[in-house]
C-alpha cells in the first residue's frame, strides 16, 4: 500500500497534539512537522511564563511522539519562505496548518508606533528568547509602565516586571532579560481593562500570586462591585466571585515597604499614546463615570505594553480570513487535502489542553478523508528535503533539537536552562555540542 505522507506546519501544542493523534489513527503514516524556529513547542517555549515551569511539562508527551520513528521534526523551515505551501500540497497527502497566532493585535489609536510601545507577543518573546524578539531591549527603566489588557498574559507580564532577581532565579528567563529587569526602575505599573473586574479574564491562581510578590503592592483604588451580574451562568459567576474576593483582599491590605505599586484600573479605554518620539503618557477615557469623575484622564507612563490578543500571520497561498485574522476554513477544512487546527484556526483563545480536542477532531477528519478513497503515491518529505538542501536551508531535526536542549540545560547552572537566543547559536548547537557558544 502507498505510504501516507502528512505535513504539519507549526510545532506548537496544536501541531504536536495533531501528530500524536495521527500516529494513533494512522500508525503507518509518515508525519513531518515543520517549524520556522530551530526549536519545537511554539508558545510553550516562547509564550508560557518562564517562572511557570510546571506548565511546560507537557512537552514530555510530545517528545514521545517524536521518538516514534514515523514523526520527524523539521525545524528552521518557514513555510511560505523556505518552502512553498503549494510544494507541500504536491508532496503530501494531507497538510495541516497549525501556525498559531504570531502577530500582536493593534490598539488602533494615535501614538501606537512611538518608541516604548510593545505588543505582548514581542515583549514576552524578548524575555523568553524567541530569536526575532530577543534584541528588543525594551524601555523598562521607569518610573511607570502601562499594561493594556485584562487576561492572563497581562498578569504574566506584570508579574515578570514585578519579580526580584531572586524570585526569578529558578525560572528559565533569558539572561539578557533578567539583567535588564534587574536594572529596571519601575515604581508604578498600571494594569488597564476596558471593562470591569468581573469581566476580566484572569485566572484566580495567577491573580492571587501577585499578592505574594516581594516588592509588588497590588492596589485597587476604585470601589469593586458586590457581585457579578445575576444572569451569568454558574461557572462564570464563580470565577468572577473568586477574582472579586482576591481584588477585595488587595484593596483592604496596607502595603507598607513594597516599592512597586501595581494599579488595577478598570472601565478605562486608552484613546491615545502621547510623546515626542517616545512614550510620555497614555490618555484614557473612563466609562461609566462615578459622581464627580472626569471622563478623560492621563497617566504619565514611559512604557506601554499591549496584551489585547493576536492574529495569525498569513502564509502565502493559504486562504486567510483577514477580518478575523485566522486561516479561512470550514470546520477545520481549508481546501481539499488541507486542514487547520489550534490558534490559527480558532483565534488566540484557550490554554494548551484546549488544543488537544481540536487536534483530535482534525486527526479524525484527516483519517476519515484519507480512508474514503484510494490515495495516489506521493513523494512525501524526501521531495521537500531535496528542495531545502538545494536552497541551502539548514534543517534542524529532532536529534538536533535534543543537542540544543542538552546544551541549554547544561548552561542553566541552577536555572532549568539558559536558552540560546540567536538563530546562528541554535543552529551551531544543533550541529554539534562543541560549537554551541
Ligand atoms: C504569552 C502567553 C502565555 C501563555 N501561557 C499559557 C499558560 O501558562 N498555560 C496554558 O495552558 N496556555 C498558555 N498560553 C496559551 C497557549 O500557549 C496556546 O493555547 C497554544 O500555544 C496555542 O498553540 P498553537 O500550536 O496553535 O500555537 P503556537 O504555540 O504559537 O505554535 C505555532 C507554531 O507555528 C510555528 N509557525 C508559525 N508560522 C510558521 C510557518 N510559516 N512555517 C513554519 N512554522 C510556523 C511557530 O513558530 C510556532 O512554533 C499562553 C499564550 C501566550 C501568548
Amino acid at each position: 500500500m502507498t505510504p501516507l505522507h502528512i505535513a504539519i506546519v507549526g510545532a506548537g501544542p496544536a501541531g504536536c497534539y495533531t501528530a500524536d493523534q495521527l500516529t494513533r489513527k494512522l500508525p503507518d503514516a509518515r508525519i513531518d512537522i515543520y517549524d520556522r524556529l530551530p526549536t519545537p513547542y511554539g508558545l510553550i517555549r516562547g509564550g508560557v511564563a518562564p517562572d511557570h515551569q510546571g506548565t511546560k511539562a507537557i512537552v514530555r508527551q510530545f517528545e514521545r511522539s517524536f521518538a516514534r520513528g514515523n514523526v520527524r521534526f523539521r525545524g528552521n523551515v518557514e513555510v511560505g519562505r523556505d518552502v512553498a505551501y503549494e510544494d507541500l500540497k504536491a508532496a503530501y497527502h494531507a497538510v495541516v496548518i497549525a501556525s498559531g497566532a504570531l502577530e500582536d493585535r493593534r490598539l488602533g489609536i494615535p501614538g501606537e508606533d512611538l518608541a516604548g510601545v510593545y505588543g505582548s507577543g514581542r515583549f514576552v518573546g524578548w524575555y523568553n528568547g524567541i530569536p526575532d524578539c530577543s534584541g528588543l531591549a525594551p524601555r523598562i527603566d521607569g518610573p511607570a509602565a502601562a499594561i493594556i489588557g485584562n487576561g492572563n498574559v497581562a498578569l504574566d507580564i506584570a508579574r515578570i516586571l514585578g519579580k526580584t532577581s531572586a524570585e526569578l532565579a529558578a525560572s528559565d528567563i533569558c539572561a539578557h532579560a533578567a539583567a535588564q529587569l534587574a536594572r529596571a526602575g519601575l515604581t508604578d505599573i498600571y494594569l488597564i481593562g476596558r471593562r470591569g473586574p468581573c469581566e476580566a479574564a484572569f485566572s484566580a491562581a495567577e491573580l492571587a500570586e501577585l499578592g505574594r510578590l516581594e516588592q509588588v503592592a497590588p492596589c485597587v483604588d476604585a470601589p469593586l462591585p458586590a457581585e457579578p451580574p445575576a444572569d451569568w451562568d454558574e461557572t462564570r459567576r464563580k470565577a468572577a466571585l473568586k477574582n472579586l474576593e482576591i481584588l477585595r483582599g488587595f484593596a483592604a491590605t496596607e502595603w507598607t515597604d513594597k516599592p512597586l505599586r501595581l494599579h488595577f484600573l478598570f472601565h478605562a479605554t486608552p484613546v491615545a499614546i502621547a510623546g515626542e518620539g517616545t512614550v510620555a503618557a497614555l490618555r484614557l477615557v473612563r466609562s461609566p463615570l462615578a459622581d464627580g469623575e472626569e471622563a478623560e484622564f492621563t497617566l504619565p507612563v514611559n512604557t506601554v505594553i499591549t496584551a489585547i490578543g493576536y492574529r495569525a500571520r498569513p502564509i502565502p497561498g493559504v486562504p486567510f480570513d483577514t477580518g478575523r485574522g485566522i486561516v479561512k476554513h470550514e470546520e477545520g477544512r481549508v481546501e481539499p487535502g488541507v486542514w487547520t487546527t489550534g490558534w490559527c484556526k480558532r483565534g488566540p483563545q484557550g490554554v494548551i489542553p484546549a488544543n488537544r480536542s481540536d487536534a483530535l477532531a482534525t486527526a479524525d477528519a484527516i483519517a476519515a478523508n484519507l480512508a474514503a478513497a484510494e490515495q495516489p503515491a506521493k513523494p512525501g518529505g524526501s521531495a521537500i528535503d531535496a528542495r531545502l538542501q538545494d536552497r541551502g536551508i539548514e534543517v534542524v531535526d529532532f536529534p538536533g533539537w535534543q543537542r540544543i536542549d542538552t546544551q541549554e540545560v547544561a548552561a542553566g547552572q541552577g536555572k532549568p536552562r539558559e536558552k540560546l537566543v540567536a538563530t546562528a547559536a541554535l543552529l551551531a548547537a544543533a550541529r554539534q555540542p562543541e560549537t554551541a557558544r
